[in-house]
């Protein structure tokens, strides 16, 4: 019979993309897909390492694991991804749960099928944490479950370290993929239909292959035939240029939408981050988008917490969040990243503390999100229907709004009119 694989992800898009391309390298080694674990011949857990939470949610299902592998000794365990990238992390977890017979971290993820043949014909265990850090040529082959958006890498890695994050410890030195490859791929996607590319990469702004800068990349790819948008993740605000945005607002086929993440208001904690830009060059980015286009999605990421912040330097950011007014924002309690330079600075601020300040913060981008979703009630989309909530269809629009309608067909475009707001969602109906 044929065996099947069950891969549990955690953590961001870009994870959700690797698992993707996991499925497809199983596939191409007889492997097929089990939709859940008691399913399973083998399951991978592709861990994050960025905050805290997933870590310990890793260690919570891993318990789980360990009752079925007492039922089922053939059971084939594996944990892969940025939290087992870190040695100390995977020496530790091999103590704890010896029941795991192949720990690798994010480099190896094309060679699990291989390393599970070898543990099928004898072998105990698999640590492989080896970094090789080359970019694959050619088509990367996925098993994309969503057959309406599609995610496409176009570089990997990290050059930027920004003192809290742990990513350019474990996904290694930015490099950029081959734009031909790249093209060829979106091509490809856009042919079998698929109607949103999102295109991947810690700071896809310094993307670079020979003369191809993001900019050209992005003219090249939104130039294909064809009815459908891009959108890209993420931004870094330092090397955001006014070229993209200006592209943005002349193609069709380029979402209107942009996330960049500010992290904090305040300047000082700024530079505390290394993020290398201040909140004025920050506005001046914002308002030149919205000089272009006045009705642009934005969205950012927030730490609060970061070592150091104080009661002003948070109001800093409140004010900031207030200012950009935001359609989305994800807001983080700083967390203390081993080996980060963020994590042995003075200072660190108390969790009770963290915590009054995101609920604050919350609290500030729900009035703005409801305010903004009111103000698009009577306004017709274009939406791209992309699922089902409770009987209806579910959409974004070139902005990244959600909207629950009546009508429409799953993986086209309608248009469709707002008729109500309840928070931050829209409710409305397909219209011609
Ligand atoms: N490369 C992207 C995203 C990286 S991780 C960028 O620069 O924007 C996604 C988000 O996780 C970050 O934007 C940041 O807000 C958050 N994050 C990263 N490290 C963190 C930490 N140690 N504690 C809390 N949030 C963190
Ligand atoms: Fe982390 Fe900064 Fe790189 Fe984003 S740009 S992945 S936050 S180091």
């Amino acid at each position: 019979m044929m065996k099947s694989v069950y891969i549990k992800t955690y953590g961001c898009q870009m994870n959700v993309h690797e698992s993707e391309k996991m499925y497809a390298a199983f596939a191409a080694d007889g492997v097929g897909h089990a939709e859940k674990p008691d399913d399973a011949d083998i399951i991978v857990l592709n861990t994050c390492c960025v905050r805290e939470g997933a870590e310990t949610r890793v260690i919570g299902n891993l318990g789980l694991v360990k009752k079925l592998k007492e039922r089922r000794h053939d059971l084939i365990v594996a944990v892969c991804g940025c939290m087992t990238q870190q040695p100390d992390v995977a020496e530790k977890l091999h103590k704890r749960c010896p029941f795991v017979n192949i720990i690798t971290g994010t480099y190896k993820l094309g060679k699990l099928p291989e390393m599970t043949r070898r543990i099928e014909n004898g072998e105990k265990y698999i640590c492989d944490l080896e970094k090789t850090e080359t970019t694959e040529r050619g088509i990367n082959k996925a098993e994309r479950t969503d057959k309406t958006g599609a995610f496409v890498n176009i570089m990997y890695g990290c050059d930027n370290y920004c003192t809290y994050c742990i990513v350019p410890y474990v996904k290694g030195k930015e490099r950029s993929r081959n734009s031909d490859d790249i093209e060829t791929e979106v091509r490809m996607l856009i042919g079998c239909g698929y109607k949103e590319i999102t295109l991947l990469g810690q700071n896809v702004n310094s993307y670079r292959d020979g003369n191809t800068d993001f900019v050209r990349l992005l003219d090249r790819l939104s130039s294909v035939d064809g009815d459908y948008w891009i959108k890209f993740l993420t931004s870094h605000p330092k090397d955001l240029s006014d070229d993209v945005i200006r592209l943005i607002s002349e193609r069709p086929t380029l979402a209107k939408y942009i996330h960049l993440p500010l992290q904090s208001g305040s300047d000082r904690i700024l530079s505390l981050m290394n993020r290398k830009y201040d909140l004025s060059s920050y506005m001046r980015k914002i308002d030149f988008a919205r000089s272009l286009m006045p009705d642009i999605g934005l969205s950012s990421d927030i730490i609060v917490g970061f070592p150091t912040e104080t009661e002003e330097d948070y109001l800093l950011t409140e004010n900031a969040v207030e200012r950009v007014q935001y359609n989305n924002l994800f807001t983080f309690i700083y967390s203390r990243r081993s080996g980060t330079p963020a994590a042995s600075m003075p200072g660190q601020v108390d969790e009770n503390t963290k915590k009054e300040r995101i609920s604050r913060l919350i609290d500030v981008q729900a009035k703005t999100a409801a305010a903004k979703a009111a103000a698009c009630v009577g306004r017709t989309y274009r939406v791209l229907c992309d699922g089902t909530e409770n009987g209806k269809s579910k959409g974004k629009t070139s902005e990244d709004r959600v909207i629950i309608f009546d009508g429409g067909t799953p993986g086209e475009f309608t248009n469709v009119k707002v008729l109500s707001a309840k928070n931050s969602k829209l409710y409305g109906k397909a219209v011609n």
